[in-house]
C-alpha cells in the first residue's frame, strides 16, 4: 500500500465533512435543545465541525432507548457466537475505514498521523476483535455442592453501561470500554470528550452497519458537566466505565452514590516512576525509551514516565543522552507522516503545561531543556520536549500530573530510597525498573504500589494483560479477560434435587 504524504493528508482533510451529530436509537440527530459547539483543530486553531451539545434531555432519551433495547433481548440474550460475528464485522469496518478515522483523530486532537494510523487504529481494532473472539469462550460454573443440590453460577450482562472517555486516545480508549461491554451483551452509551468527539461519532454509523441493533450502541457528544453528569446521576444506568482525570473520577463515584449506587470502573491519572539503576545495561536504549515514555503522544499519556528516578552515579550521563534523544521528538505538523510529536490538544491544556513549568522554575527547579511553547505563529498549540533535573519529589513538578512533554528527573542512591520515592505519590498507575539484576528487578517490582510494572521496557503489554491503577489512579481494569468480567455479573441459581428418582 502506498504511504500517504503530507500533501495527500492535507488534500483529504480539505474534503472531509465530519459528522457532528449525536447517535441515538440508530440515527444521527441534533441535541434535543439544538445546542452545538465547535470542535477546533489544535494544529491551527480553526474549526473542524459543529458538534451536538447533548445535555440531560438527550441522556434521558438515550438511556430510555438503551433500556428498551436491552430488555428486547436481540443483543443481550443473543448467543455469544452470534454477538461475536457482529463485533468481528465492526472490527473489519473500522479497519476498512482506518485512514478516515485516523485523520479525524489527528485533526481533532493533534496527535501525529503516523501514530493515529499505526498505533491507535490497530489497538482499537485489535481490542474489538479480541473481545469478540473471547466472548464465546467464557464459561459459567457449577458449585461444589453435595449430590442433593445443584448450584449454577451464570454470568449476565449488567444492563445499561455509560462509557465516559478522555481525548488522549479517543477511539482506542472508547474501544477498551465498548468492546468488552458490547461483547458481554450490554447496551452502551458512549460519551466522548468534548475535545475529541469526531471518531466516536463516526464509529456509531459503522456499528449500525455491522449489525448492532438500534439503541444498543449510542453516542452522546457534549460536555462533562452537562451530559456526562446526567449519565452519571441517571438512576437507570447500571454501570459507569470511566477514563479521565482523578478529579472527575472522584465526582463520578460521588454521583453513583447519590443516585442508584451504579457500579463504577475508574481509570484515572498518574505520575509514574521510571526507575533506572546504575546496572541498567545499555544506557542509550534506556535513554531512548525514557524519552519515548514522556514525549510520545505529546506527553498526553496516563502512564507517561513523567518521574525519572535515576541512580545518582549515572544521572548526568543518562540525562545528557535523553536530551540528545529529545531532538527527534520536536513538534511538527500532525498531518506530516514524519512528525514524531504533534500539537497539544487545546489552548487550555497548553496553558496548564506552561503554568506547571513556570511554577517549577519559580520554585528553583533546574530546567535543562525546552520550557516554552513553540510554533506559535500559525495559531497552533505546540510545546517541545522539556526536562527538569535534580527535582525534589515534594515539588509540584513531581507530584502533579502535567499531561504534557515535561520530565522531572530525581536522583537516588539505593533501591530502598528509589522505592520510597516512587511510592510517595497519590497515584499508582505505572512504574518501570531498569536493571540487569533479576533479584533487584523482581524485589523492586513487588514493592512498587502500581497497577503495572515494566521491567527493562516502558509501556509494554498487549490485550492479554489487564491495564489499570491502584490508589488514586483508579480501580477499574481495561483489556484482558479481567476487563471482560467487569461487564457482567454473576447469578446464582440454587436447585434442590429429589433423591429418589
Ligand atoms: P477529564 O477527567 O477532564 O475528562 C474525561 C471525561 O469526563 C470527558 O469525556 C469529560 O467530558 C468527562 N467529564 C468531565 N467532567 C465531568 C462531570 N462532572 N461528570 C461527568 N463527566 C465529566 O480528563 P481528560 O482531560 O479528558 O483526560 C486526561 C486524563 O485522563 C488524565 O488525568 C489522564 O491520566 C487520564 N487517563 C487515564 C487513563 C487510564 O487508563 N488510567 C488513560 C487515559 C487518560
Amino acid at each position: 500500500m502506498r504511504q500517504l504524504s503530507l500533501a495527500d493528508w492535507q488534500a483529504r482533510s480539505e474534503q472531509l465533512r465530519p459528522q457532528g451529530r449525536a447517535f441515538i436509537q440508530g440515527q444521527y440527530c441534533d441535541a434535543v435543545k439544538g445546542d452545538r459547539f465547535a470542535t477546533l483543530n489544535p494544529a491551527n486553531g480553526l474549526p473542524l465541525a459543529e458538534v451536538a451539545s447533548c445535555d440531560e434531555q438527550d441522556a434521558q432519551l438515550a438511556v430510555g432507548h438503551a433500556r428498551t433495547a436491552f430488555r428486547r433481548g436481540d443483543w443481550s440474550t443473543l448467543a455469544p457466537a452470534a454477538r461475536k460475528k457482529v463485533m468481528l464485522k465492526l472490527a473489519d469496518l473500522v479497519e476498512l475505514h482506518a485512514e478516515e478515522l485516523a485523520l479525524l483523530e489527528t485533526l481533532d486532537m493533534g496527535k501525529p498521523i503516523g501514530d493515529s494510523l499505526n498505533v491507535d487504529m490497530p489497538a482499537a481494532i485489535n481490542c474489538l476483535r479480541w473481545n469478540a473472539e473471547a466472548i464465546d469462550k467464557v464459561y459459567g460454573e457449577v458449585a461444589p455442592t453435595g449430590l442433593d443440590n445443584l448450584g449454577l453460577i451464570t454470568r449476565e450482562p449488567l444492563g445499561v453501561v455509560a462509557a465516559i472517555v478522555p481525548w488522549n486516545f479517543p477511539l482506542m480508549m472508547a474501544c477498551w470500554k465498548i468492546a468488552p461491554a458490547l461483547a458481554a451483551g450490554n447496551a452502551v452509551i458512549l460519551k466522548p470528550s468534548e475535545k475529541s468527539p469526531l471518531s466516536a461519532i463516526r464509529l456509531a454509523a459503522l456499528a449500525k452497519e455491522a449489525g448492532i441493533p438500534d439503541g444498543i450502541f449510542q453516542v452522546l457528544p457534549g460536555f462533562g458537566h452537562t451530559v456526562g453528569k446526567a449519565l452519571a446521576l441517571h438512576p437507570d444506568v447500571d454501570a459507569l466505565a470511566f477514563t479521565g482525570s482523578t478529579r472527575v473520577g472522584k465526582l463520578l463515584t460521588q454521583y453513583a452514590g447519590e443516585s442508584n449506587m451504579k457500579r463504577t470502573f475508574m481509570e484515572c491519572g498518574g505520575k509514574s516512576a521510571n526507575i533506572v539503576f546504575a546496572d541498567a545495561g545499555d544506557l542509550d536504549k534506556v535513554a531512548r525509551e525514557a524519552a519515548q515514555a514522556i514525549f510520545f503522544n505529546q506527553g498526553e499519556v496516563c502512564i507517561a514516565g513523567s518521574r525519572l528516578l535515576v541512580e545518582n552515579s549515572i544521572r548526568e550521563e543518562l540525562v545528557e543522552r535523553i536530551i540528545a534523544h529529545a531532538q527527534s521528538w520536536q513538534p511538527g505538523n500532525p498531518l506530516d507522516p514524519a512528525s514524531a510529536m504533534g500539537a497539544i490538544v487545546d489552548a487550555t491544556q497548553l496553558d496548564g503545561i506552561r503554568s506547571h513549568v513556570a511554577r517549577g522554575i519559580e520554585q528553583g527547579a533546574r530546567l535543562r531543556l525546552g520550557g516554552e511553547a513553540v510554533l506559535t505563529d500559525g495559531g497552533g498549540c505546540y510545546f517541545p520536549p522539556t526536562v527538569f533535573d535534580e527535582i525534589d519529589n515534594r515539588l509540584a513538578l513531581a507530584r502533579e500530573e502535567i499531561f504534557g512533554p515535561v520530565l522531572a528527573v530525581i536522583g537516588f542512591d539505593s533501591a530502598e530510597e528509589a522505592i520510597a520515592i516512587a511510592n510517595d505519590s497519590p497515584y499508582g498507575l505505572a512504574a518501570a525498573v531498569w536493571t540487569q539484576n533479576l533479584d533487584k528487578a523482581l524485589n523492586t517490582a513487588r514493592r512498587l504500589e502500581s497497577g503495572q510494572v515494566y521491567v527493562n521496557n516502558y509501556a509494554g503489554g498487549d490485550m492479554t494483560v489487564p491495564f489499570g491503577g491502584v490508589k488514586q489512579s483508579g480501580n477499574g481494569r481495561d483489556k484482558s479477560l479481567h476487563s471482560l468480567a467487569e461487564y457482567s455479573q454473576t447469578k446464582t441459581t440454587w436447585i434442590e434435587l429429589g433423591t429418589n428418582a
